[in-house]
Order: C-alpha cells, then sequence, then structure tokens
C-alpha cells in the first residue's frame, strides 16, 4: 500500500513552472541574435537576407519557437552561459581579445540593466549573471573566418590535424589569459563542430593546458557519431559535461572492432564516466536546453 496522505505541497503548475527562475548552460550565442538585430546587422554592413522583415524571416528561415527561445535568458533564466568560437568572428578589425570583450559588454550591458530592476533590488527576484564559455572547433576551412583563411595560408603544408591542434590550442591560452588577466568571466572551454572523422583527441593539448589552469571543460559529442565519441571527450579531453550526446545509448554506432560488448560498453560508459563521475549530458533542442 502506497502512503495516501495529501500532500503538504502546492501543486506544480504550468504558470509554476514558467515562473521558477532558469539557468542555461547551453546557450550558444550564433543562434541567439534577435531578428531585428540581424536586420539592422545586414543593412549595416550591406549583407543580403532571404527577407528584410521579421515575418519574412520567420517565414523563410525561422520557425515560429526560434523567436520564443529569444526570450528566456533574460527574463527567466537568471543564469546563462553564453558559448561561442572567437575565431569564428575573427576579422582585420577584431581581433580575438577584442571579439570576447565585446560580447562580454554586451552581456554586462544585460546584467547590469536587468539588476537594476526594482525587484532585484529589494530582494524579492533573484539577480541576473552569466558566464562565457569559449569554444574550439573540430575542423574548420579557410572559408570559415580570417582567422581560419590567414592560419591555413601561414600553414599550408601542415596537415589539417596540426591546424585544428594549433587553433584550439591558441584559443586555450586566449581563454586562460582573458579570464586571469582582463578578468572577464570565462568559465569554460569547449569543443563543437563537426564530430564524424574528427576525433576530439587532436585537441587533448588545449584541453590539458585549460585542465591544468583549473578551468571547466565541456565537449560536444555524441551528436553526429556514437558513444566512442563521448568517451573520448571524457577521457581525452577530461570533459566535465558532454553538450548533446543524443548518441549515448546508440550502440549500433560503437565502431571499434576491439569492442567485442556494445551494451556493456555503453553500460560502463554511463556507470563509470558518467553517474558515478555525475558527468551531466547536456541535451539542447530547437526550443529548449535540458542537463540530466
Ligand atoms: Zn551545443
Amino acid at each position: 500500500m502506497g502512503d495516501r496522505r495529501p500532500s503538504t505541497h502546492p501543486p506544480i503548475t504550468t504558470e509554476f513552472l514558467k515562473a521558477l527562475p532558469k539557468t542555461d548552460l547551453h546557450l550558444h550565442l550564433d543562434g541567439s541574435v534577435r531578428l531585428t538585430t540581424l536586420i539592422e546587422l545586414a543593412e549595416q554592413e550591406g549583407i543580403e537576407l532571404p527577407a528584410n522583415t521579421v515575418e519574412g524571416l520567420k517565414e523563410k528561415v525561422f520557425k515560429e519557437h526560434y523567436e520564443s527561445r529569444l526570450v528566456p535568458p533574460l527574463t527567466l533564466g537568471r543564469y546563462i552561459e553564453v558559448r561561442f568560437a572567437p575565431q569564428l568572428h575573427f576579422n582585420d578589425k577584431m581581433d580575438i581579445p577584442q571579439i570576447v570583450h565585446a560580447v562580454n559588454n554586451g552581456l554586462k550591458r544585460a546584467k547590469d540593466e536587468f539588476n537594476d530592476c526594482d525587484g532585484v533590488k529589494e530582494g524579492s527576484e533573484p539577480e541576473f549573471n552569466y558566464g562565457i564559455i569559449c569554444t574550439a572547433m573540430r575542423m574548420f576551412a579557410p572559408v570559415f573566418s580570417e582567422y581560419y583563411r590567414d592560419l591555413s595560408r601561414c600553414h599550408q603544408f601542415a596537415p589539417d590535424k596540426t591546424l585544428q591542434s594549433l587553433a584550439s590550442i591558441e584559443l586555450a591560452r586566449a581563454a586562460v589569459h582573458l579570464r586571469d588577466i582582463d578578468g572577464l568571466p570565462i568559465v569554460g572551454f569547449d569543443l563543437a563542430g563537426s564530430e564524424n572523422g574528427f576525433p576530439p583527441k587532436i585537441h587533448n593539448e588545449a584541453f590539458d593546458y585549460v585542465t591544468k589552469n583549473f578551468m571547466n571543460r565541456t565537449v560536444h559529442a555524441g551528436e553526429a557519431f556514437g558513444p566512442e565519441s563521448i568517451v573520448q571527450a571524457i577521457v581525452g579531453c577530461s570533459a566535465q559535461r558532454i553538450g548533446h550526446g543524443y548518441h549515448l545509448f546508440s550502440t549500433e554506432n560503437v565502431t571499434n572492432k576491439d569492442i567485442k560488448d556494445a551494451d556493456k560498453f555503453v553500460h560502463d560508459l554511463v556507470q563509470v564516466h558518467m553517474r558515478a563521475r555525475r558527468n551531466p549530458l547536456q541535451m539542447v533542442t530547437k526550443t529548449s536546453s535540458l542537463s540530466v
């Protein structure tokens, strides 16, 4: 017989859940630009968009729920961790520190404005805060940005893996410097981009560097490749969080011939590397982000 005593807690309603202050620990900056800002920037830079109105862009490019996702970080999310790849934004006007400082300036302005509201000042509302995660790219091509173009030109005889490793080590150094010398709230180092064929072990040196400098680590893994990729992220990159990880349980994606029992491999991965270490898996959908 179960315990049938009436609960003393009020019912958990949709309104209650909506009103709860949230955190978003997996917020991609690049996907969080307001459509009005996107149109404004495109006009400034003379870039032609598929449409020049919010309605037109929603119709042609975005679905309704993309727009709705833009609201929570500042209205409900009281702590957000914003991640982006600074090297993708590098150009002859802005170097890596300037890019990260620019993002920090925008976030700080939002923080200061939000925390100036009566609710926060009176103590009835939790304040808003943020952290920045610097993302290295698993792979890139010269067309990705001027940084990658110049790097490829300067090392035109180097294998791709060498360039990928060089780029991530440079970003690791920049992330630690920006945190320790410039005082920016860099809370983690990340790896993202095409997964299949671009193993995280290429970036082990960058992750070693941030680990030795007491910076937290997260890796996008198990998204386009199987559980083996998650193991590589945890073992080689000391990842404390796994981003996306959709294929954690996809035993059919285990490809290493030395792994004779894929079910046991996934079981051990979950029990030893994830559950015992409390290594969270961040599931990110088109409309929400959930850490489990
Ligand atoms: Zn992600």
